[in-house]
């Protein structure tokens, strides 16, 4: 069975559930514990979840007004799981903060405020209840994303998805590519051409582990994760 690390959050019960679903064996890892180098000799696939605001200091901004005082132990633990996993091309899937700290992590900048930068802005901070659909996204119709949501779709490219976030991702780190936008232009997935594994996505797909419109999602990540076992 697939040893898939998630990243420790405040709230792991909906990552972990998701994770067992699709047939992975998960563990929780974070800053304080075993090293990213350790952790990356043992596990299949490597999972970045939910979060608080990452320090802009990391991608050389300042702080806009809605910055709340960051993890900074928990940023420096998961930037460098995040480069270890990927030079590695060990599987990986991030959500929401996770995709926002992968694309920093490999050189991309961040939307520190969505409200106050993007005018004509959707509400994507709807934090109740947690699988309560906010907003549509448009899947890019080449990706790995869209493959793996094809049963999920309507047009072929339209998806329904929560949304718990404030900022975004702005300039896309080198080698990786948009896949889904929301209909205001807010980025809402990202992906590695040419990686076994490698998929950001803003919305929160574990919420919705009972109603399984996400299984596939977390099915391809711990099959990827399987095959590199092998
Ligand atoms: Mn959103």
């Amino acid at each position: 069975m697939a040893l898939i690390a998630i990243a420790r959050n405040r709230r792991m019960s909906d990552y972990v559930e998701s994770v067992r679903r699709a047939g992975g064996e998960p563990i929780e890892v974070g800053a304080g514990g075993e090293s990213p180098a350790h952790i990356l000799a043992r596990v299949d696939g490597v999972m970045l979840t939910g979060g608080g605001d990452i320090d802009p200091a990391l991608y050389g901004e300042k702080p806009h007004t809605s910055f709340e005082p960051a993890e900074a132990e928990r940023d420096a633990f998961e930037i460098e799981l995040t480069r270890a996993a990927i030079a590695a091309n060990i599987p990986y899937l991030a959500i929401c903060r996770g995709m926002q700290l992968l694309n920093i992590a490999m050189g991309g900048t961040l939307i520190q405020d969505i409200p106050s930068e993007v005018p004509g802005a959707l509400e994507h901070s709807v934090p109740e209840p947690r699988g309560h659909v906010a907003h549509e996204v448009w899947v890019s119709k080449d990706s790995q994303l869209s493959k793996l949501l094809a049963d999920h779709m309507e047009d072929g490219e339209t998806c329904h998805v929560n949304s718990r976030h404030h900022q975004s991702v702005a300039k896309v780190a080198p080698g990786f590519v948009v896949t889904a936008t929301s209909p205001d232009g807010v980025i809402e997935a990202m992906e590695k051409p040419g990686a076994a594994f490698c998929i950001g996505v803003q919305w929160h797909p574990e919420n919705f582990w009972r109603t399984g419109e996400f299984r596939s999602l977390f099915e391809g990540f711990v099959q990827a994760a399987n095959a590199r076992k092998r």
